[in-house]
């Protein structure tokens, strides 16, 4: 068996095209939804996300700024700006780039978010929210799973979900959308028993774990549905081999940068798999969309008392109803 190959890159454009739509129809109103990004100093990885943030915003018609302030800030300094933030009008959505520098109080700093400008979902106000199916903002990245899910056709109600990894960002809300799509949900984590065993049992297996190629076939039920959240540097030639040995496009590639991105999941898993999602290409590009898609739910939320449609403020991902 090959798995079918669930591209997210193609979900993300789609994703995309349905938010600019929705803000074309904000705008007829006179609303244009807006986003802040903080990135605090200098670190690469950071630069590079929050830059494919802004243009996104951009290429979908989302007013966006960038608040870069140095490496030296204080955690003070970064509450004064969260809350100027919190009280201007024209901004729907709040992001403050992680990792923080060690100084600062990050969780203070996340806690100060006005949850209803908490795009990326990390306040407790949201995380409540999504476990008592409120309205509310949902993380991205497990939001885009689920996305992944839904434009797959693959059924979620009565099917054994495993979620490999607990943490806030990743694995629990994941857990907790697919509890509340009606799977049959377990968690997994460092400490669990027999770890392969109870991922053989899943129908959808969510990998979100931070170590390439770990997930290998004996871990996979024969036609399930895995999904794979990581994203991992490998920079050895021995891990390398593990994963890509006659990938010969792989090893192009490798060979000029020193370096690829893997999943979480083995690439043998994909003759095991029913449906698998790429790394490049599946989980990561659904992020920024569902950002750009929680930055319009939140304007529209925020704006409830007005004329605007409702139907998409629900707990469900997507923009639209
Ligand atoms: P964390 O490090 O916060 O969490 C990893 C989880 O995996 C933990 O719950 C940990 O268990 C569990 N774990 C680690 N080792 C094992 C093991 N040997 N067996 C079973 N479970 C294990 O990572 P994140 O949740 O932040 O991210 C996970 C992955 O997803 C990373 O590769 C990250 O880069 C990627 N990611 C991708 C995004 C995207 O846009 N595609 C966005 C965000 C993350 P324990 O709790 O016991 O320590």
């Amino acid at each position: 068996m090959t798995a079918r190959i669930l591209d997210g890159s193609k979900m993300a454009a789609e994703i995309r095209a349905e938010v600019a739509a929705a803000v074309k129809e904000m705008a007829a109103s006179g609303v244009r939804p807006g986003l802040a990004v903080v990135l605090v100093g200098h670190n690469p990885a950071s630069e590079v996300y929050v830059r494919g943030k802004v243009r996104s915003s951009e290429e979908v018609g989302i007013y966006s700024e960038k608040h870069t302030p140095p490496e030296s800030a204080t955690t003070q300094d970064l509450l004064d700006l969260v809350a100027d933030l919190n009280r201007r009008e024209e901004i729907d959505g709040i992001l403050v780039q992680l990792p923080l520098p060690s100084h600062v109080d990050a969780k203070k700093v996340l806690l100060t978010v006005d949850p209803a400008k908490d795009v990326d979902g990390f306040h407790p106000m949201n995380v409540g929210y999504l476990s008592t199916q409120r309205p509310g903002l949902v993380p991205c990245t497990p939001a885009g799973v689920m996305e992944i899910l839904k434009r797959s056709g693959v059924p979620v109600t009565g099917q054994e979900a495993v979620v490999v990894g607990r943490s806030d960002i990743v694995g629990k809300p994941v857990a907790m959308l697919l509890l509340n799509g009606n799977a049959t949900v377990t968690v997994c984590h460092s400490k669990t028993r027999d770890l392969a065993e109870v991922c053989r049992r899943a129908d959808i297996l969510v990998a979100a774990i931070g170590r390439a190629g770990m997930i290998t076939g004996d871990y996979v039920k024969s036609g399930a549905t895995v999904i794979d959240v990581g994203m991992n540097q490998v920079t050895t030639r021995p891990e390398f081999d593990r994963l890509f040995a006659g990938n010969k496009k792989r090893e192009e590639a490798f060979q000029a940068k020193g370096s690829t991105l893997a999943g979480d999941v083995h690439p043998e898993v994909a003759s095991v798999a029913g449906a698998i999602t790429p790394v490049p290409g599946g989980v990561g590009p659904l992020t920024i969309a569902m950002l750009m898609a929680n930055t319009v739910k939140a304007a529209k939320m925020r704006r409830a008392a007005s004329n605007f449609d409702l139907r998409a403020s629900s707990n469900q991902v997507g923009v639209g109803p």
